[in-house]
């Protein structure tokens, strides 16, 4: 029987699960194509359908509660020992990196083709999303943008300061 259809068709070609080398299928995830591997190691998105693949919608937020996150949220922790695993597209080896800031979900990364998902992990990202891990990541890089401004400044106040002693300074001799 021919199964050629069933299988992941992007780029044109068949994919190889990067973990244990069987076919990936194809299925959809909404109304986005992923490849899945039938024994179960993970599920590997096309880098175009990234942003279509994590397109959910977190509940709402107040500031108090986005302050919480990190004490409510559980990341996924390490999943067994660091191993680099090759790109199913162009075999080369891809970057292992965390998910968004502060997920704790490693994830591996063709910057040209893609990522694959390990086992739990789609589901424990989801969950991040949904629980404000996004908006929360917005609001840390809000708040770190304001302090830097208001470091500048202050630094800009000192100099002013600096200045006009000097200048007063001057005017006295
Ligand atoms: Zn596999
Ligand atoms: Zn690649």
């Amino acid at each position: 029987m021919n199964h050629q259809t069933e299988i992941t068709p992007r780029l044109g070609r068949i994919l190889a699960c990067p973990k244990c080398h069987g076919n990936l299928i194809a299925e959809l995830s909404g109304s986005v194509e992923v490849g899945v591997c039938s024994e179960g190691c993970g599920t590997w998105v096309d880098i175009h359908q990234e942003k279509a693949f994590w397109d959910l919608k977190p509940e709402v937020f107040t500031v108090d509660e986005m302050l919480q996150f990190r004490k409510n949220y559980e990341g996924l922790g390490p999943q067994g020992p660091l191993r680099y695993i090759n790109c199913p597209v162009c075999k080369q080896l891809m970057n292992r990196k965390v998910w968004g800031s502060y997920s704790g979900v490693f994830i591996d990364r063709c910057q040209a083709h893609g990522t694959w998902y390990g086992k739990e992990e789609v589901e424990k990202i989801r969950e991040y999303i949904q629980k404000g891990g996004v908006e929360f990541e917005k609001f840390c890089l809000a708040d770190s943008g304001m302090s830097a401004l208001g470091l500048k400044l202050s630094q800009l106040e000192t100099r002013l300061e600096h200045k006009i002693n000097s200048l007063q300074m001057r005017a006295r001799f």
